[in-house]
């Protein structure tokens, strides 16, 4: 069992009560499109398909054939601009696959190599490709045509609707990542596709994890001035909403991939001697300590003492460090990787013998240490240690070596396979891997429904983003679409998800979170 379970400190959680009614998954119907997709409309005219487009997607994602024939002919019916239509419709559905822009093709979609292309091009992107297929019965279809001002000549329908008799018997053949009949779109982030069925056999079979929140940034209402107050805040509303762990970042200057350099960015240690200070259970560490940073022993010793300050609740987060601007900008060292990986190896085998007991003397190959010793010793037996990254030679082999648990980002398919490779090294060294906790580390945003979510993405979304976009980087999903996230990532491996959210001032934000935690306690 990993180490972290041992402790107990946060095994407090209470079960869902049994009389609230549990959240209904997707309706039926609902059909769920990644973000970004190609979707390709198929049907015979007057079946519904630009009606149904124009209802479930913004304007500016819909490239039709009808509009491009009036653009650069005279109108909808000038069948002679037909060619050139579909020149431009090609052009253009090229340029926003490369852009990763979501993209409705309405045409009849009933030709098969016109069809099959969109497909290839989707994939040559690396982008999912979906079908909608309309199957109107053929006498509504034709009675439709007939009250357009300007029908489609009948034995042109007749012709399309017999294509499309036997087109929609081998479209779920073609390949399509989903073949779906119109219904309403709801558009998520790839990982929140298969939620609903998920969430579902979450709700009913539960697998437990664990849940920690990361701070990645302070750039807060009236900083710094609120800075404290809001950081107390957050501290108690994850206590309370059953986060096990709360992360910051050890960082002196903000990270390029989270906001700018002048923003807020508080030292580490001194934060969770904070934290220690007005929190009482929720256990702290850092996603990650880089290793030049401190002198090794002073860095064990800071730890042992806020261990002690906090009640035996630190974790010891490591790693080789990347950001080599703050490095230079304070003056540490950052000597290249191979000799940080020798500083992290050092301080992986020095600090057990600072925490531990006596005064022993530690001689390594970048740093000694001639008499490891701190008194207080560290409240917890062993302070687990957390190694962050997921390089797959030295990064893993290190976590099976000397840590307690890994940090890894990516996909649960990431996972898995990181997994895998960290299992093949456990067995180089003799480790048993369940001894490790799996932690990984993701962006959420999360709100008890569709209306609350949509608020919410308002509220934060940046104009330099598009919707989608936004929606896609930090991931925007309900308390269900997270439980079926989580589940994946559960299934895949992990004991702990990590998370940040860019809404971690908003009570109700960690609150929905919070429900996400009791549906995985
Ligand atoms: P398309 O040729 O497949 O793009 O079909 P349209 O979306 O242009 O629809 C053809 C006609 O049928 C239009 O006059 C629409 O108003 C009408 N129509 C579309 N969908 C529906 C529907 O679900 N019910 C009814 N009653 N009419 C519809
Ligand atoms: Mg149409």
């Amino acid at each position: 069992m990993p180490r972290w379970t041992r402790f107990g400190l946060n095994r407090r959680r209470t079960r869902r009560d049994p009389r609230l009614p549990t959240p209904v998954a997707s309706p039926p119907g609902e059909i769920r499109l990644p973000i970004p997709c190609l979707v390709v409309l198929v049907g015979p005219s007057g079946s519904g398909k630009s009606t149904w487009a124009e209802e479930q997607f913004p304007a500016d994602q819909i490239v039709s054939s009808d509009r491009l024939r009036a653009l650069v002919g005279t109108s909808e019916f000038d069948q002679r601009a037909s060619k050139a239509a579909f020149q431009v419709l090609d052009l253009v559905v090229q340029e926003r696959l490369r852009r990763k822009l979501t993209t409705v093709v309405d045409t009849t979609g009933l030709d098969d190599e016109f069809r099959l292309g969109l497909l290839e091009a989707a994939r040559r992107r690396g982008i999912a490709c979906h079908a909608v297929g309309f199957d109107t019965p053929p006498t509504e279809c034709r009675a439709r045509n007939k009250l357009q001002a300007r029908p489609v000549p009948s034995e042109v329908l007749t012709a399309q609707i017999k294509r499309w008799e036997s087109v929609k018997h081998q479209l779920a053949d073609e390949g399509f990542d989903g073949v779906h009949s119109p219904g309403p779109v709801l558009a998520v982030p790839s990982d929140q596709l298969t939620a609903p069925a998920l969430a579902a056999a979450q709700r009913k079979e539960p697998v437990p994890m664990r849940f920690g929140l990361q701070l990645p940034s302070f750039t807060w209402a009236d900083s710094p001035q609120a800075t404290g107050a809001t950081l107390r805040r957050i501290a108690h509303t994850a206590e309370g909403a059953g986060f096990d762990s709360l992360w910051v970042m050890d960082h002196f200057i903000q990270i390029p991939q989270v906001g700018r350099e002048w923003e807020d960015m508080p030292e580490a240690y001194t934060t969770l001697g904070y934290l220690a200070g007005v929190t009482e259970q929720i256990r702290l560490g850092t996603l990650v300590t880089g290793i030049m940073y401190r002198n090794p022993a002073l860095l064990g010793k800071m730890i042992a003492t806020l261990d002690v300050l906090s009640g035996g609740r630190m974790i010891c987060g490591l790693g080789i460090g990347w950001f080599e601007r703050e490095h230079t900008a304070y003056g540490f060292d950052y000597p290249p990787v191979k000799e940080r990986y020798a500083r992290l190896e050092d301080t992986l085998q020095m600090l057990p013998l600072l925490w531990g007991k006596g005064a022993p003397s530690f001689e390594g190959t970048t740093f000694d240490v001639p008499e490891a010793m701190s008194y207080p010793r560290p409240l917890q037996d062993e302070i687990p240690i957390l190694i962050g990254g997921s390089g797959e030679k030295k990064t893993l082999r290190m976590v099976a070596r000397y840590a307690d648990a890994c940090n890894i980002f990516g996909d649960p398919e990431t996972l898995t396979h990181k997994l895998g490779v960290l299992r093949q090294h456990c067995e180089d060294v003799g480790r048993d891997p369940s001894e490790i906790e799996v932690t990984t580390l993701s962006t959420v945003l999360v709100a008890e429904d569709r209306d609350a979510l949509e608020e919410r993405i308002e509220a934060l979304k940046p104009d330099s983003m598009t919707r989608d976009e936004f929606v896609r980087t930090v991931n925007a999903g309900t308390v269900e679409d997270h439980i079926g996230r989580f589940r994946a990532f559960a299934d895949a491996g992990a004991d702990c998800a990590i998370v940040n959210t860019p809404d971690v001032t908003h009570g109700p934000s960690l609150q929905a979170m919070g429900e996400v935690i009791e549906a995985f306690a």
